[in-house]
């Protein structure tokens, strides 16, 4: 039987300030995966905290935080660009295609391996994607109203 999953995707500060959102998406499209929801965020302070809350008490939280929040990168109004992908084995799929958190250990042919970087203790690594069914299913409610994601 088919395991169909929705995956949260979040194009991070970096890879906007980089212009290669639209190389992201052209990557995952791809994937052969259905998008069921975009939108453009400009997040509190309170929703990264919220989304990272198994960084909290690391000693490069407060950093990553600061990351998500544009800080490190030209992006005016702190920009995120959020997705909902549906299809078979998304999750798996998705973060293949992204590659491993630290991108100097990612393989050189994914996202972060190629476009990633590490500055002080914050991964810079362009984009997110949701590890298990039950994170994407409330990172998926944490960042979009359910009428704002497509229900096939
Ligand atoms: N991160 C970091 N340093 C670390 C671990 C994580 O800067 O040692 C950042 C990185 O941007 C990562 C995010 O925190 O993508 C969330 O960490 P997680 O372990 O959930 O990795 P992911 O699921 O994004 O691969
Ligand atoms: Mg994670």
């Amino acid at each position: 039987m088919a395991n169909i999953e929705r995956t949260l995707v979040l194009i991070k500060p970096d890879a906007i300030e980089k212009r290669i959102s639209g190389l992201i998406l052209d990557r995952l499209d791809r994937l052969g995966l259905q998008l069921t929801g975009a939108k453009v965020v400009s997040p509190t302070e309170e929703l990264i905290r919220t989304h990272y809350k198994h960084l909290a008490g690391t000693p490069f939280v407060d950093g990553v935080v600061d990351y998500m929040m544009g800080k490190y990168n030209n992006v005016p109004n702190h920009k995120i660009y959020a997705f909902v992908f549906q299809g078979e084995d998304a999750i798996a799929k998705v973060r293949g295609e992204i590659g491993s958190t630290n991108p100097e250990k990612a393989a050189p042919w994914t996202i972060r391996g190629s476009f990633g970087r590490i500055i002080g203790d914050v991964m810079q690594n362009c984009v997110h994607a949701s590890g298990a069914p039950d994170e994407a299913e409330q990172e998926i409610a944490l960042w979009f109203k359910p009428e704002e994601v497509l229900d096939f």
